[in-house]
């Protein structure tokens, strides 16, 4: 099966794709964690997104496809990805709708974390200490949330209409968010 989970940055989006990639042995697809690699790398693609991700602005279409199709097209993981952060725009939605169709998949779960801004902003401030991820001061993480409303909205109006698209909210416990989602994907 493959996997959409999708919310507002610090939703929990990358905690819960971690739980079900364990489980339902998927392979997790996160294009924070591609670009952020591509940066460390100090690839062509890390240098011309560097300052962007800083600002919290988003990497372009282009981009973020030449990222994911390996992963789209690796016949290993084929069936068996979780989209973690992806897609995040209503372009990158119909990019991989003809991504999934050339490789002879579909999205069978869509699941949107949906979090309240105040949550979000302390999960933030707890994972800076953690992890000091050089994007999380706060005038990023209200950017980054900003941008996700405008951009990604309609990526939520999109999927909403679909069958197999699950609202989850994203305000409760980590154990209890994972349990909810374990339940719907072993059915
Ligand atoms: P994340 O780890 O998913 O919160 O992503 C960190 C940053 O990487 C975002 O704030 C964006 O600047 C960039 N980014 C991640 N995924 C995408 C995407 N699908 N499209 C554009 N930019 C992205």
């Amino acid at each position: 099966m493959n996997v959409i989970i999708f919310g507002p940055p610090g939703a929990g989006k990358g905690t819960q794709a971690n739980n079900i990639v364990k489980k339902f042995n998927l392979h997790q697809i996160s294009t924070g964690d591609l670009l952020r690699n591509e940066v460390k790398n100090k690839t062509q693609i890390g240098k011309d997104i560097e300052n962007i991700i800083s600002k919290g602005d988003f990497a372009t279409d282009e981009i973020v496809s030449e990222l994911i199709k390996n992963a789209v097209f690796d016949i290993k993981k084929k069936n068996k990805l979780i989209f973690d952060g992806y897609p995040r725009s209503l372009n990158q939605a119909k990019i991989l709708d003809s991504l999934l169709k050339e490789s002879k998949q579909k999205i069978d779960f869509i699941f949107f974390l949906n979090v309240k801004k105040e949550t979000i902003i302390k999960r933030i401030e707890k994972r800076k200490i953690l992890e000091k991820r050089a994007d999380d001061d706060l005038t990023t993480i209200l950017k980054r949330y900003d941008t996700y409303m405008d951009t990604t909205k309609p990526v939520l109006d999109f999927y909403s209409k679909n069958l197999n698209f699950y609202e989850i909210d994203g305000d409760e416990k980590i154990e209890e968010i994972s349990n909810k989602i374990e339940q719907i994907l072993s059915v």
